[in-house]
């Protein structure tokens, strides 16, 4: 065994595998693409030669494969100590991060009527890692854990209540290890201690969302029973009138091909009818491309929306953060964002917005503010190594005590 520490992230039809040494230090990361089809491919970063993968891959052939491939490089030399997994869905059971037993696996299991696209795979790469690494502690980081705090009138939607109690019809929040980070790291930022701090966090990437974080703990998100509530994203809608499915289904939709377009078609993808990513409907709007401009636009004010229905959650509010690919790297979309917010006194630096970014976290509002705004790059995976980790830590104490 050696002191490293594997993270991984499966998804659909890609995974992304992080080796972390000891101290959390990250030290190379690697990536499998188009799973279970014919082109399945695999890269480590920063190695140009591809990592072979057999025609129609697995999440499980391509995380040996990788596996092999990290060996093979030298960059792991022996067993790692703990395997991080990320999971999409804890449910209610999960409060928190889980060392991987029968029984959590079987919860795990449960919970996949809830995210069909995400659990299963999940759980495919954690029985592929357990065929791995038989004898090292696996643990699961779930995205939903973190806001098991949110009080029931933020959780619950104003339906039948047997939705509730026989279907588990609820609002669960996702991005909760992101959202969990900003909250710890904004304190630092703050000198402060998580505990007594309290923002709002926008998580901005490909999937978007917002938290209202009170004292460190989660009291209300915009992302609901699925990812799909809430913000404008890059292929999601966001908010829309539950009416509009009804509407659809006379106009000939079936509940399929309106779950398809709404998870895949519409966000910034179906609004600008281009692109689901932002750099390139921000060029395109620079070029005079008026549906990409509506599509920037309507993010924006979304998501501004959503910054001022947050301040019903808290009592006070130490900054507002913004985070993910769009986040950290778009001073545009920061600054279109914060011209809606003029009455809540949220003001930014022009200089510190454009200067901060995904390499250099900090405070991007102006002196005036009435609210700090900070930008915070997000790190999932090494959150997932240190509860990896402390897990692994924590459960060989308790096999020895
Ligand atoms: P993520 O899912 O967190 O990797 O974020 C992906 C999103 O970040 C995509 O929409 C990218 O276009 C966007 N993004 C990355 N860099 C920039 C940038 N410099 N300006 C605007 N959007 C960006």
């Amino acid at each position: 065994m050696d002191d490293s520490i594997l993270v991984v992230n499966c998804g659909s039809s890609s995974l992304k595998l992080a080796l972390f040494d000891h101290d959390h230090q990250k030290i190379t990361s690697a990536l499998a693409e188009r799973l279970n089809q014919s082109d399945a491919f695999a890269r480590i970063n920063g190695d140009e030669t591809p990592v072979h993968l057999p025609s129609g891959a697995s999440h499980s052939q391509a995380l040996a494969a990788l596996v092999n491939a990290f060996k093979d490089r030298a960059l792991m030399t022996g067993e790692p100590m703990a395997v991080g997994h990320r999971v999409v869905h804890g449910g209610e059971t999960f409060r928190e991060a889980s060392l991987i037993d029968d029984q959590t696996v079987s919860a795990i299991e449960a919970c996949a009527a809830l995210a069909p696209l995400h659990n299963p795979v999940n759980l495919a790469g954690i029985r592929a890692m357990q065929a791995l690494f038989p004898n090292v502690p696996q643990v699961a980081v779930f995205d939903t854990a973190y806001h098991q705090t949110l009080p029931e009138r933020a959780y619950r939607y104003a339906l039948p209540e047997r939705c509730y109690s026989d279907w588990g019809v609820r609002r669960y929040g996702f991005h909760g290890t992101s959202h969990y980070f900003m909250a710890q790291q904004a304190a630092r930022l703050l000198e402060k201690t998580p505990a007594t701090t309290s923002i709002i966090s926008a998580h901005l990437g490909n999937g978007c969302s917002i938290t209202a974080i009170q004292n460190g703990l989660s009291v209300d998100t915009s992302m609901g029973l699925t990812p799909l509530e809430g913000l404008v994203m890059g292929t999601r809608s966001g908010d829309v009138d539950p009416g509009l499915f009804d509407y659809l289904a006379s106009r000939g939709m079936s509940a399929n091909d309106v779950h398809e377009m709404l998870n895949k078609e519409s966000g910034l993808q179906g609004l600008s009818g281009q692109t689901n990513d932002m750099r390139t409907l921000c060029e395109l709007a620079d070029h005079g491309h008026e549906p990409s401009q509506l599509a920037i636009d309507v993010f924006c004010f979304r998501l501004a929306r959503y910054i001022g229905a947050m301040t019903a959650s808290l009592t006070k509010l130490d900054a507002l953060v913004f985070t993910g690919g769009i986040g950290e790297n778009s001073a545009r979309i920061r600054q279109d964002t914060a011209r809606h917010l003029r009455l809540l006194g949220i003001e930014l630096d022009p200089d510190l917005n454009q200067h901060h970014g995904r390499w250099s976290d900090g405070r991007i509002s102006s002196p005036d503010s009435c609210y700090p705004a900070l930008v915070i790059p997000t790190n999932e995976e090494l959150v997932i190594a240190r509860e990896a980790a402390r897990l692994a830590v924590a459960g060989a104490e308790h096999s020895e005590g």
